[in-house]
């Protein structure tokens, strides 16, 4: 909880074990790290599966903290939402693909939105569409370049006030990605409740695509149900040739995941758009 997070340096006692301590000492150079820039976003880009072409690209946020080495957000992002500084580092996300938008506009680069990841408690704060009007404001960008994707849970705390925030966003033409679809609450009411632009079915079902038998047939489904709600869908953690042709065949819109391409620094990612775009 929060209460924990605020009081983490009281807690500290000479019995603690291994892993606590570890925790202890991420906790306390996270804080160092926000401040100091220890954070780089990486990117990996989306593959239209009709035109084989570039259909945008999400950001995913490493922490390169000097002692500990690179740090996986899947253990940095829980440790955020305890210390209270999740809208911080998310903040801090926000800006920085803002940065990274203006630079690729300059650089004549257009390979469709960039999407960012939200912490699901984000929205119902209702800071959420103020933060992003002002960040298109500071970049002079459309929010046309912006997708952000979220998850189920974004929407349990106060659904009106994520209702609210989404319309916010909508207005000014950022899309809205709804994450890890199939893991959640799924409450599908959610889908025409709310302005929802694409679903982004979990890489855990097309792990398991095409081999084991009922995931294909919930891919298919879900392509089947976003395709009638006119919803974009895009399949995530697409590793092999099979989950690609099977996505192919089902009229899946766009892909993502390590057979097209992995998640890159800024560096790595410019090469990859020119080879891309290559005459
Ligand atoms: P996610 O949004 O579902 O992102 C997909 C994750 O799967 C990423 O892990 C990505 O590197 C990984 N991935 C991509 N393609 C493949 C594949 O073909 N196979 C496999 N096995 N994995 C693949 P990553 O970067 O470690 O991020 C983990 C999670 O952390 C993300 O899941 C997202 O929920 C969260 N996260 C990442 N960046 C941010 C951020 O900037 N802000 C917030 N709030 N959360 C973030
Ligand atoms: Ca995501
Ligand atoms: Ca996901
Ligand atoms: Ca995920």
């Amino acid at each position: 909880s929060k209460e924990v997070g605020r009081n983490s340096f009281q807690l500290f006692k000479p019995s603690m074990n291994a892993r606590s301590l570890e925790r202890f000492a991420m906790m306390s150079r996270f804080q160092y790290a926000l401040e100091n820039d220890e954070f780089e976003l990486y990117f990996q880009p989306k593959q239209c599966l009709r035109s084989k072409a570039i259909k945008g690209v999400e950001a995913l946020l490493r922490w390169q903290d000097p002692a500990l080495g690179i740090i996986s957000p899947a253990q940095f992002i829980p440790l955020a939402e305890e210390l209270g500084l999740i809208v911080k580092l998310d903040l801090w996300v926000l800006n920085n693909a803002g940065m990274q938008l203006a630079l690729w506009q300059q650089q004549g680069i257009t390979a469709g939105r960039l999407a960012i990841n939200i912490s699901a408690c984000h929205l119902s704060q209702g800071s959420l569409s103020s933060s992003v009007e002002k960040m298109l404001q500071r970049y002079n960008l459309s929010g046309n370049c912006l997708e952000i994707e979220l998850t189920e849970s974004s929407f349990i705390s106060s659904f009106s006030q994520a209702k609210r925030e989404l319309w916010q966003l909508k207005k000014m033409g950022v899309q809205i990605a709804l994450d890890d679809f199939g893991t959640g609450y799924s409450a599908l009411s959610y889908l025409t409740k709310l302005p929802i632009d694409t679903l982004k079915i979990d890489a855990s079902f097309i792990a398991k695509v095409p081999d084991e038998y009922g995931n294909s047939e919930i891919v298919a489904a879900i392509v089947a149900m976003a395709n009638s709600l006119n919803l974009k869908v895009i399949a995530e953690g697409v590793e092999k040739l099979a989950q690609y042709s099977y996505l192919l065949e089902l009229g899946c819109d766009v892909i993502q995941g390590y057979y097209y391409c992995r998640p890159l620094t800024q560096r790595q990612w410019l090469e990859f758009y020119q080879l891309q775009n290559q005459p």
